[in-house]
């Protein structure tokens, strides 16, 4: 289980500073939920979780039980100790990838719409159901993506699954609808999503805790409809799911739709959104919690996050620096390598350059965080 204590709440606006206290630690909220898709986050060891000031990571659901499964995990004692990494973790229901990948095979989709390739939304509308899923309300059936074996995931599987894992906070399985899908279509995976999330309340066996994602797309009512139901349930927390709408704009208002239809003195974690630009606006709007894969997959391409904006470490200009990364970073990369060697290794394609520049990002993304968590703290957020 988990305790969540609100320490300050901001006048100016729904920002919150608070304590999740877990099984295995305690997370300073608002906080970066760093993603460690297979458990371990990309080219990181286990120990650069605690250095890089990570509080909490996030481990995914579907990922492990298509590569190696649960049981592998299960035997060797839970996600802690087969990753070796004794603090606070997360695993998702695995709804998103069940659902996106099998969308994105056939959309091409991100999760915010301004990442939609093409703009003849009569195709989406006329296709808004997937093509490479078969979706009923037990679960979804889909083939592995590592050897096209057939699979299928519902509520009680994930639970299953993520019981296996052991992590100290669990999701509920949902249905996530792809950007652009009609009305009468979320409507319908919104009525699944809200089965299943009762489902999963009542087939749960272990003490874990329990976040209900809120669903609804871009629709208003449907979205203040999911918080109250979500709401009835129980659960330890929430999460706040699925396509965005179709730009920021449209995502800071579904979070005006949906955070004040939930209880208070529970966490609100905002899935899969986290850029740099994204924290201070999600914040305000009362999010405690939220997961991005950006530093990593930033740093993996030469990308680094610094106090002076991004910068492509690729381009040859920064071969002849020999300054740091980033002056004002407190980071082992930064306090021992050069832009002039890392720009070296990562124009080089050498792994260890993606693994100094995500370690940089990773430790950067918490910083960053900090700072908020501060400005909260000091009234000015
Ligand atoms: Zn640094």
């Amino acid at each position: 289980m988990i305790d969540y204590t609100i320490l300050k709440k901001s006048r100016k606006s729904y920002a919150r500073l608070g304590i999740v206290k877990t099984p295995h630690g305690e997370v300073e909220t608002p906080a970066f939920v760093p993603v460690a898709t297979l458990g371990a986050i990309k080219t990181l060891t286990s120990r650069d979780i605690t250095d890089t000031k990570s509080q909490i990571i996030i481990a995914n659901t579907y990922h492990l039980h298509v590569t190696s499964g649960e049981e592998v995990v299960a035997r060797a004692g839970g996600l802690h100790t087969f990753m070796n990494w004794n603090g606070p973790i997360m695993t998702d229901s695995g709804g998103f990838q069940v659902f996106s990948l099998g969308f994105g095979r056939d959309f091409n989709v991100g999760k915010l719409m301004k990442f939609f390739p093409g703009k003849d939304t009569e195709y989406v509308h006329a296709h808004s159901i997937p093509q490479n899923l078969k979706i009923t309300d037990e679960g979804v059936y889909f083939r592995s993506p590592i050897d096209g074996s057939a699979l299928f995931i519902g509520p009680k599987e994930s639970m299953k699954i993520q019981e296996k894992l052991g992590a100290d906070i669990i999701f509920a399985f949902d249905e996530c609808t792809p950007p652009l899908s009609n009305k009468a279509y979320v409507r319908k995976a919104l009525n699944r999503t809200h089965t299943w999330a009762l489902t999963c309340i009542q087939a749960k066996r272990s003490t874990q805790a329990i976040f209900g994602i809120v669903q609804g797309s871009r629709f208003k009512n449907l979205r203040i409809e999911s918080a109250h139901y979500i709401d009835t349930l129980g659960f330890d927390g929430y999460g706040i799911g699925g396509d965005l709408g179709e730009s920021k704009e449209t995502m800071g208002k579904i979070l005006q739709w949906v955070i004040p239809n939930l209880t208070e003195r529970k966490p609100r974690h905002l899935l899969g959104i986290g850029h740099i630009e994204d924290m201070e606006p999600i914040i305000k709007n009362g999010i405690d919690l939220f997961d991005c894969t950006a530093p990593t997959h930033y740093a993996r391409r030469g990308t680094v996050f610094t106090s002076r904006g991004k910068l492509n470490i690729r381009k040859k200009s920064f071969l002849k620096e020999n300054e740091p990364l980033d002056p004002k970073c407190s980071c082992l990369v930064c306090q021992t390598y050069s832009r002039s060697y890392l720009s070296h290794l990562i124009g080089s394609r050498e792994i260890s350059g993606m693994s100094l520049l995500s370690y940089h990002n990773v430790h950067y993304f918490n910083s960053y965080v900090g700072l908020l968590r501060q400005k909260i703290k000091e009234g000015k957020l």
